[in-house]
């Protein structure tokens, strides 16, 4: 492993005073340690431990070769200075809290003392701290812990890293949302909807738009009863029907008396049109994520179904951590419509919370003629 460029701040140099931000001075004592940390972060203090007894001879030997023209007493007290930065530098561990040094290591332009005679110094590296610490980086990742999100490092790419609990999101073979093609047209039994208006409650669980619906909205089809537990929205509409996205999605989450979920999806679709249930939704959001908003008037989710009820089901998982499987998912294919007006609404709290299409290779996928 090569010297760290970052620590050549630490060493003095001919240009120093040309780069006064390579200046060591007498400053505020400062911990080795935590001065690297507030600089360069974390990785920054395992690299000075690497790189230490690479520095510190430099340093030392810099002591003898100071110009004699600076004035003795200042040319003492950098020989002092230099001497205490070798033998920290020389330490294999600097603990933070451990004695406070006089280095201090900073990317902010400082001026020269006025007459301290900077001393030579073998050459140094140069300074290619961003190429320094990619490499440091690639050696000892940071483990990925954390909240789940739809984008960057805690993105649907990342889900499975964030928590062992969350494997199936990337070793899962049947996962959801998937793009609903070809599949085979049979006499699919029509779902039997025991739906009616309901009371109910507007959750923001920091990922969607949820709606907690009271007991008693079911739903039988093969032969199993599924009880609706919520619903939620997905901006844009996470499954796909023959390669057509859709504006916005409704995931209605029901539950039967073993604990296996079947999702019934609606596809949103930007009309003239608004949809009242959606409204009442909108209507009774919390101001506040975490907190559970009852709503004032009750929803009906027999009002949220299309007229045209053929839809497409296969077997998935939650569209979300953990990436539960064994999800029975029906999709209806024929879209509502709800007004800009609305999608804005929702928009407006969450720009993109859709997870990217996944492989529905091997699967059967059924569908009504
Ligand atoms: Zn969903």
């Amino acid at each position: 492993m090569t010297a760290s460029p970052r620590l050549s701040r630490a060493a003095p140099s001919p240009r120093a005073a040309r780069a006064p931000h390579r200046l060591v001075q007498r400053l505020r004592p400062v911990p080795l340690a935590l001065a690297l940390l507030l600089a360069h972060g974390p990785h920054a203090i395992a690299a000075a431990a690497g790189d230490a007894a690479a520095k510190a001879e430099p340093a030392a030997r810099a002591t003898s070769q100071a110009p004699a023209a600076a004035p003795p007493g200042e040319a003492a007290d950098l020989d002092r200075l230099r001497q205490r930065l070798a033998e920290k530098l020389g330490a294999t561990s600097p603990a933070p809290g451990a004695q406070p040094g006089l280095v201090r290591l900073t990317t902010r332009p400082e001026a020269a003392p006025a007459g301290v005679a900077t001393p030579a110094v073998p050459p140094v590296r140069k300074p290619a701290v961003l190429a320094a610490q990619a490499p440091l980086r690639a050696v000892a990742p940071p483990p990925r812990r954390g909240p789940w999100s739809y984008g960057g490092e805690s993105g649907p790419a990342f889900w499975a890293e964030l928590d062992p609990a969350f494997a199936l999101c990337a070793k899962g073979r049947r996962q959801s949302p998937i793009d609903i093609r070809g599949g085979v047209a049979v006499d699919l039994e029509p779902i039997r909807f025991d739906y009616r208006p309901s009371a109910f409650a507007v959750f923001d669980d920091g990922h969607t738009i949820l709606a907690r619906i009271a007991p008693g909205n079911t739903i039988e089809v093969g032969a199993r009863r599924f009880e609706l537990r919520q619903l939620h929205f997905h901006h844009p509409a996470e499954e796909r029907i023959e390669g057509r996205g859709f504006d916005m999605s409704l995931h209605l989450v029901h539950e039967d008396a073993q604990g296996r979920l079947a999702v019934l999806a609606l596809l949103l679709q930007r009309g003239d049109e608004p949809q009242e249930m959606v409204q009442r939704v909108w209507n009774d959001l919390p101001l506040e994520k975490g907190v559970e908003q009852p709503a004032s008037r009750p929803l009906d989710p027999a009002a949220l179904l299309p007229a045209e009820r053929g839809y497409a089901t296969y077997m998935g998982s939650l569209t979300s951590p953990p990436c539960s499987e064994d999800v029975l998912w029906m999709v209806m294919r024929q879209p509502l419509s709800v007004t800009q007006a609305q999608i804005d609404v929702f928009t407006h709290l969450y720009p993109m919370n859709a997870r990217p299409l996944q492989s529905a290779a091997g699967r059967l996928i059924k569908r009504s003629p």
